[in-house]
């Protein structure tokens, strides 16, 4: 568990951390680099759940290289799927990181909403209903890493 403390805010328990997959993690497929590090650290206070339609193919190869096994949606209504996901783990233990459309349903609804740009950027609706923007996947674990960080873009 991650307890956060925005002043001015809410208080956070986090619990688990939804990942999209492709765009987020991956990009063509591969893992992003300094990820794996991130994930194998946040694990040990974070359940994490890698949710992907799998269009890359590649749920095997993440789940030998980071060691998670991937949740398959099926295609069409995935921002649906998503969003199921998010209210059956309990939407406010909830951290997730996404980058597409299908993500802004799990963006909004989870108690912390991160949109990366990435390589691929980011739909314009995820970013607006997200909590904090960055660039790239790994700022984004690092804000769960470094607390201070998140802390301080989000307080009032
Ligand atoms: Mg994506």
């Amino acid at each position: 568990m991650i307890e956060i403390e925005i002043p001015g805010r809410y208080s956070f328990a986090l619990e688990h951390l939804l990942l999209d997959v492709n765009g987020t993690v991956a990009v063509d497929g591969v893992i992003i680099d300094g990820v794996k590090q991130r994930l194998k650290e946040l694990s040990q206070k974070l359940n994490i759940y890698l949710i992907t339609a799998n269009t890359q193919n590649n749920a095997d190869y993440l789940q030998k290289e980071l060691s998670i096994e991937p949740h398959i949606i099926s295609p069409g209504q995935e921002a649906t799927q998503k969003l199921s996901m998010t209210n059956l783990l309990g939407k406010e233990k909830c951290v997730a990181i996404g980058n597409g459309a299908n993500d802004v349903l799990m963006l909004k609804q989870s108690a912390i909403g991160i949109c990366i740009i990435g390589k691929e950027g980011a739909s314009a609706e995820a970013v607006q209903h997200s909590d904090i923007v960055v660039y790239d996947v790994n700022n984004a674990l690092d804000l769960l890493l470094y607390r201070k960080r998140l802390i301080a873009t989000l307080r009032k």
